[in-house]
């Protein structure tokens, strides 16, 4: 008789990836935009969904897509490989880069994924560290490089979730002194003050940097994402994605969302001002905050529990992501702008929270 057989005995310990989608009446946990994609976008794409023959397979290498990304980018289609969000793109590179006998470094506390993708597609983590500030040391990221040779460095810039854009100069390092493939994920890229797309060229062959619609581009319900890297980096992810991954309607929402590209800069506008107002105003109420170059802030209640005050939030309808009990993030909380509304809800509450 058949039967379940037991999981890999690497991935047994292995819970998935969980965010929690609470019913609340204002949702600051999962740092999407507080706004819908324009009106504009919205017709177009239901023009153009009427025209595709659904009876076909969408093009394969979402050529059309390709080519606006890498013309918003200044490269070429050869250097850019889109997916299912940039989770599948992450994951493409590490089915292509990682894998047993392989090794990747990244810097706790920093986005989950890196290190549950690399694990489940049976690479060894390696954790370099942050220091008490959530900086990286970029003597030290060099010194561990040369030590331990890891495959693949993942970079987090802006970091999810302590906040901060990655210098430069901690870039640089790592470019210096990595044998293997820097992925430098921006899924906030359009927050920060500079991007290590500045840093591609024939000194830095494994740079990758990935990006997502899903934020800045408020079409996290489409799932988009992709990667701008060395041909190369291309092929290897086209050679173990699956075919035909990338769904006619998604290719086309993302093809038309780059017409917006005014729309995408005023949204990013509108959501770092408000975010100015959301860091000032938690200044004056008893928590520590980490300085943002993104979409969220990350933040620790002096005297009160974590959990509490998470919980009361949520009693009040305000869900913020719960941090408390991650390693390195003891007693934090992350909370992502929303619409001027949501904000001040969420730090009304907070108030009274605390
Ligand atoms: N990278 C980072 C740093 C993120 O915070 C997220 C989403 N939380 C992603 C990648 C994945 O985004 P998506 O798969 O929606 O493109």
């Amino acid at each position: 008789m058949s039967a379940v057989p037991p999981v890999r005995p690497d991935l047994q310990l292995t819970e998935g990836y969980h965010s929690p989608q609470v019913d609340a009446e204002v949702r600051l946990n999962t740092n999407e935009s507080p706004f819908g994609p324009p009106e504009e976008w919205r017709s177009e794409f239901l023009d153009a969904l009427a025209e595709v023959s659904f009876h076909r397979y969408p093009d394969r290498p979402a050529t059309e897509l390709r080519r606006a990304v890498a013309d918003q980018h200044g490269v070429t289609e050869d250097e850019v490989f889109c997916a299912n969000g940039s989770n599948e793109v992450l994951q493409c590179l590490m089915l292509a880069f990682g894998g047993p006998g392989r090794r990747a470094l990244l810097f706790e506390p920093t986005y989950a994924l890196h290190s549950h993708i690399s694990r489940i597609t049976g690479t060894e983590v390696l954790d370099g560290g942050r220091d008490d500030d959530f900086q990286i040391d970029p003597e030290h990221a060099a010194r561990l490089l040369r030590a331990e040779h890891p495959d693949v460095v993942f970079l987090c810039s802006p970091n999810n979730p302590t906040g901060r854009a990655e210098p430069p100069a901690t870039v640089e390092a790592v470019l210096g002194a990595a044998p293997g493939l820097v992925v430098v994920d921006e899924a906030y890229g359009q927050f920060s003050p500079w991007s290590a797309l500045e840093l591609r060229g024939a000194a830095s062959p494994g740079l990758v940097v990935t990006r997502t619609f899903s934020k800045t581009w408020a079409m996290a319900g489409a799932r988009l994402g992709y990667l701008v890297g060395d041909p190369a980096v291309v092929q290897a992810c086209e050679a173990v994605v699956l075919p035909y991954h990338l769904s006619a309607q998604t290719q086309l929402a993302g093809l038309l969302a780059l017409r917006h590209v005014p729309e995408m800069e005023a949204r990013v506008a509108r959501i770092s001002e408000e975010r100015g107002r959301v860091e000032a105003a938690l200044h004056d109420l008893p928590v520590d905050t980490w300085p943002s170059d993104a979409n969220f802030i990350l933040f620790r209640p002096r005297d009160r529990d974590a959990d509490e005050v998470w919980r009361s939030l949520l009693e009040q309808s305000v869900l913020i992501r719960n941090c408390a009990n991650w390693d390195g993030l003891r007693g934090c909380l992350r909370v992502t702008i929303g619409t001027p509304e949501e904000n001040d809800r969420f730090l009304n509450a907070l108030k009274e929270s605390l």
